[in-house]
């Protein structure tokens, strides 16, 4: 089972080492703009590196919503985003599931997904799995609570569609992380990528602040049997840098029994 951070995009592959980390995940532009990615000088280097490759798509985007102003764009960034992980060699791409507005209707929201996916393969497809993660917060989320998460894979089942779990979300969403992967499984039949992060805020909260696996609301056995029952690679996306995120990766290694990088 491999084990990794977010990091920082400079440089990923020494922040993967400086955290004995066997897989990155980090941004390909500005998390909070609009800019397509641009072309990386460390193509080579990152395709043919040991550590698994992640990207997440920015925020901004939201493919569910029913505003063209923001879906359309958010289409064409998700779409260049993965092929420009593609290039890297990246493992999958990471997007959250996205929302509606208040007032409108949540099915157009999944239906606005299940057309990305047609969007994309009138384009030839997406360059590397989409992996769509769970939420924290919203009342028109269509990846926060599993009620959602159904109606979403009802909509985009014809497709190839990934799913990533973080423990953080789940939480404060106000899902049990007890039996969730089993529960998230029936829906999806997999999961392809956990993120494991402690929540400093209560359960169902609906607040998105992740925490060192040590730290916050969480009790860190119950990640822990989260990753054992996903069977799946883990990111953690915690603070505290690489000193953090080294010793949030130490506890699961340690815990889950995985062997080091540098072993
Ligand atoms: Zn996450």
């Amino acid at each position: 089972m491999r084990i990794g951070a977010h990091v920082d995009s400079a440089d990923p592959l020494s922040e993967a080492t400086t955290r004995q980390a066997e897989a990155v995940q980090f941004f390909l532009s500005d998390p909070q703009g609009w800019k397509a990615p641009e072309k990386r000088e460390d193509a080579d280097l990152l395709r043919a590196a040991e550590v698994d490759l992640y990207v997440h798509a920015p925020y901004v985007i939201n493919v569910a919503t029913l505003n063209n102003r923001i879906r359309i764009p958010s289409r064409k960034l998700l779409l260049g985003h993965a092929t420009a992980a593609g290039q890297i060699g990246a493992k999958g791409l990471i997007v959250h599931g996205g929302h509606v507005n208040a007032g409108d209707d949540l099915a157009v929201g999944f239906d606005n997904w299940r057309k990305t996916f047609a969007y994309a393969a009138d384009s030839g497809g997406f360059a590397v799995p989409v992996l769509i993660e769970n939420t924290a917060g919203g009342d028109n989320a269509c990846a926060r609570r599993l009620d959602a998460l159904a109606r979403l894979w009802d909509a985009v089942g014809e497709y190839e569609v990934g799913f990533c779990l973080d423990t953080c979300h789940a939480h404060a969403g106000g899902e049990e992380l007890l039996d969730l992967v089993d529960r998230v499984k029936a829906i999806t039949g997999r999961i392809d990528l956990v993120h494991a992060n402690n929540s400093k805020d209560a359960f169902g909260s609906g607040r998105d602040r992740h925490d060192n696996l040590g730290g916050g609301t969480i009790d860190p056995e119950l990640v822990v049997a989260v990753i054992r029952a996903a069977d799946a690679p883990v990111i953690v996306e915690t603070p505290g840098g690489a000193d953090g995120q080294g010793a949030d990766i130490a506890f699961l290694r340690e815990r889950i029994g995985a062997g080091s990088v540098a072993a």
